[in-house]
């Protein structure tokens, strides 16, 4: 659809309001903020296993990761590179590196192999039980790691064993392995739980170092740990698929149940981001599942948002999750936080909506196969539309109409409301602050299966067609059209764990 906005471009941090200062990037290959270059770390530091997952990767990928960990790893810290082939066809030459490195560096290089494929979450986890050293970091195999990337991660935990680390990327653009500098941003998620960047927080920018940690929501990706201290808090949900919602999955159990997520701006890791996933012909499938484990476990009455998120109804979403119960005994176990304790303290910019109505495709009773939708982007006339059940192409509260981009944190400034301008024959799309700043027509009474009308300028949202049949969203004056929303929510909010957010 027209509507429906690019997910990656989200995990791209170009877009940050306010940018720290980065160093310029045609003098060095190697991006570093000065500061980074000038700390001195102890020489005495925790050691370290990497683990390097993979699945059909070339093996000049692999030996690039595995050469840049050598050269850029103090080697009295280094234990162990340990690959986990998630099922490739490159054992036999694979093999034979493995065996020139040893040579040159006894023991260095370990190899664990899946039978099968098993997923993203799995080769992370096997990379994590087969690791021994003190912290253990679990990367891609398509990276290359920077100068003294390891040092801030080891000094980190050795002050604080309970924190989880997620290290800079960088971008080696697949087409020509040119680096791109990625600004530092804190890792967060919208309500889908795909990832995006947040910008730096004010405490931050406070500090006046730009060496310092960043508090951070969730992760990547790619993370570094204690290896003892994962264990404890469970490593990785077993149970997620292919792809997907395991980054999120941690940064939600890691602050729940008593450790941290922090970015440090100096370590700094470059990785390939590929143009195409090869895992399945619609990954989203696989996200979209793994997503609802993430919601189910963690996210107490919150985790309708993911739901209202994906357009699944909330009840029988006809999804098949899992088995949680180990992950619920787990959640007791570590006797860890709820959801509304982590939004409250952890991501207040996770915008909560907790008088939605309705969600879904929104057709009109004359014609059912469109539906109303955002229209082109960059845009601002909601038009009428093929329906799509990808995304909600429209939320709904009492009083306001909104396009899916609500569902987006408060740092994008993206969520849009439907006014009618009171004049002209279009409805138009606000940003709902501004709608409401400049008093423009933005409340709108509809109740399903009838007409939808403006409170204020009394006119209706309805459908014209021309002399072509091409339909057309339009304010006019109401003609008995009505419209039906997919999905109706009856008693979203009423529960006592969220009843005093709706005061707010
Ligand atoms: N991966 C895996 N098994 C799978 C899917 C992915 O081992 O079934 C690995 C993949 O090789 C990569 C990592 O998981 O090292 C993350 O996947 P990818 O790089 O495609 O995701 P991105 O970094 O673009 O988010
Ligand atoms: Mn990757």
């Amino acid at each position: 659809d027209k509507g429906a906005r690019p997910h990656s471009m989200l995990c791209q941090p170009q877009i940050f309001l306010r940018q720290p200062q980065a160093a310029p990037k045609t003098v060095l290959k190697l991006f570093f903020y000065y500061s980074c270059k000038k700390r001195i770390y102890p020489k005495d530091l925790p050691t370290i296993s990497v683990v390097l997952i993979f699945m059909n990767e070339a093996l000049s990928i692999i030996l690039r990761a595995i050469t840049s960990i050598i050269n850029r790893t103090p080697a009295h810290l280094l234990k162990e590179i340990i690959l986990v082939d998630d099922y490739n066809d490159l054992k036999g030459p694979l093999e034979t590196q493995i065996k020139n490195y040893n040579a040159k560096h006894p023991g260095l290089l370990k190899i664990v192999r899946h039978e099968k494929r098993q997923g993203l979450t799995q080769a992370r986890i096997s990379g994590w039980e087969a690791s021994t050293a003190d912290v253990v970091a679990i990367l891609d195999a398509h990276i290359e790691v920077n100068m003294a990337w390891a040092e801030p991660i080891l000094s980190r935990i050795k002050e604080d064993r309970t924190v989880i680390i997620s290290p800079v990327f960088d971008n080696i653009r697949f087409d020509d392995f040119e680096l791109l500098q990625y600004s530092v941003a804190a890792d967060g998620f919208d309500w889908a739980l795909w990832c995006l960047y947040e910008p730096l927080p004010d405490e931050w920018y406070a500090l006046k170092d730009e060496t310092a940690p960043v508090r951070s929501p969730s992760i990547m990706g790619i993370l570094a740990a204690d290896r003892k201290f994962l264990g404890e808090i469970g490593v990785l949900d077993g149970g997620m698929h292919i792809y997907g919602g395991e980054n999120v999955e941690l940064g939600l159990r890691a602050w729940q149940c008593g450790g941290k997520i922090e970015v440090l701006p100096c370590s700094r890791i470059a990785h390939l981001e590929r143009a195409h996933k090869p895992y399945l012909p619609d990954l989203s499938i696989a996200v979209k599942r793994n997503a609802l484990r993430v919601a189910e476990v963690w996210m107490d009455d919150y985790k309708y948002m993911v739901y209202f998120a994906w357009n699944l109804p909330i009840e029988n979403s006809g999804i098949d999750y899992g088995d949680l119960s180990s992950r619920k005994e787990l959640r007791k176990k570590l006797n860890c936080k709820g959801f509304d304790w982590y939004i409250k303290n952890v991501y207040p910019n996770l915008r909560f909506l907790p008088n939605i109505v309705g969600y879904g495709t929104m057709k009109n009773t004359l014609k059912e196969d469109i539906c109303i939708d955002q229209g082109p982007v960059p845009g601002n006339t909601p038009i009428i539309y093929p329906c799509h059940a990808y995304s909600p192409q429209v939320m709904q509260t009492n009083e306001q109409i909104f396009t899916d981009e609500v569902l987006l944190t408060v740092t994008f400034k993206l969520d849009r409301c439907v006014t009618d301008p009171g004049s002209g024959d279009l409805p138009i799309l606000e940003q709902c602050d501004i709608a409401v700043s400049k008093g423009l027509n933005l409340h709108w009474d509809f109740k399903q299966g009838s007409a939808v009308i403006n409170r204020n300028t009394k006119r209706c949202l309805e459908i014209t067609a021309d002399n072509t049949g091409t339909y057309r969203l339009v304010m006019q004056t109401c003609t008995g059209q009505r419209w039906n929303i997919q999905h109706t929510v009856k008693d979203w909010g009423k529960t006592k764990d969220l009843e005093h957010r709706i005061q707010q």
